[in-house]
């Protein structure tokens, strides 16, 4: 439960904030924050100077998404930002890693400040180079789907030791294993015989019946999520 007292008193101990005013809602703060900052990267200094809304919700259970904070433009700035949500809300991270970051750093409010930082920083930067600092990422629903699907991929390229998701879900669409199949090339491509490359992990998967459920599901749950996003 976040309180009026715990706000204020992470608002003042903000070093990038000039100002800040806070409105209790019922069910949540809503905070105006003046942040002032030369932002400095790579010796490359950039201005920020943006009111932002912010909303704190008073429940941080964020195992509910909705109690996640939000920020939007209050002034001047990102309206013309492409990583705005269609709520107009800063897409700071998807809800996943955000609702990550903010359990592992334990401080909500400093969390989601410094977060914001960062964004405002991505935003100058794009405005000055025309490009996203560290590469592009989707935002949104997209993003957040994306996100699951790398978690999901990564507990099977690592055991194949393969860095192809689509090399991996060829491997997990091989039905059951036969010993004659031994003698095949591995359908990894390595020109391997089967039986000498990834047949045994894949079996070793297939005889553990709980991972193999697993994985029956996790491939599902991918199909759907790419079908979703590609269309
Ligand atoms: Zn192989």
């Amino acid at each position: 439960m976040l309180t009026h007292d715990q706000l204020k008193h992470e608002l003042e101990e903000f070093s990038f904030i000039k100002w800040f005013d806070i409105d209790d809602k019922s069910n949540f703060f809503s905070v105006l924050v003046k942040f002032q900052v030369n932002y400095e990267e790579n010796k490359d200094v950039f201005l920020i100077r943006n009111t932002v809304r912010i909303e704190f919700s008073k429940n941080e259970n964020f195992d509910n998404i909705a109690n996640l904070p939000r920020a939007y433009n209050h002034d001047r700035g990102v309206e013309s930002y492409s990583h705005l949500n269609p709520n107009g809300s800063f897409c700071v991270a998807t809800p996943e890693d955000l609702k990550d970051r903010l359990k592992k750093d334990g401080n909500v409010v400093k969390s989601f400040l410094t977060a914001i930082i960062g964004y405002l920083f991505q935003y100058e930067y794009w405005r000055k180079y025309g490009v996203q600092p560290v590469g592009e990422r989707s935002h949104g629903d997209q993003g957040l789907a994306e996100s699951r699907t790398e978690k999901i991929w990564e507990n099977y390229l690592q055991p194949f030791d393969i860095d192809s998701i689509e090399v991996v879900r060829k491997l997990l669409l091989i039905p059951r294993l036969r010993k004659h199949m031994k003698k095949d090339s591995c359908p990894c491509g390595s020109r391997k015989l089967f039986g000498k490359c990834h047949y045994s992990t894949l079996q070793s998967m297939q005889r553990d019946k709980y991972t193999w459920n697993q994985a029956k599901i996790d491939i599902r749950q991918l199909n759907l999520l790419e079908r979703k996003y590609n269309a």
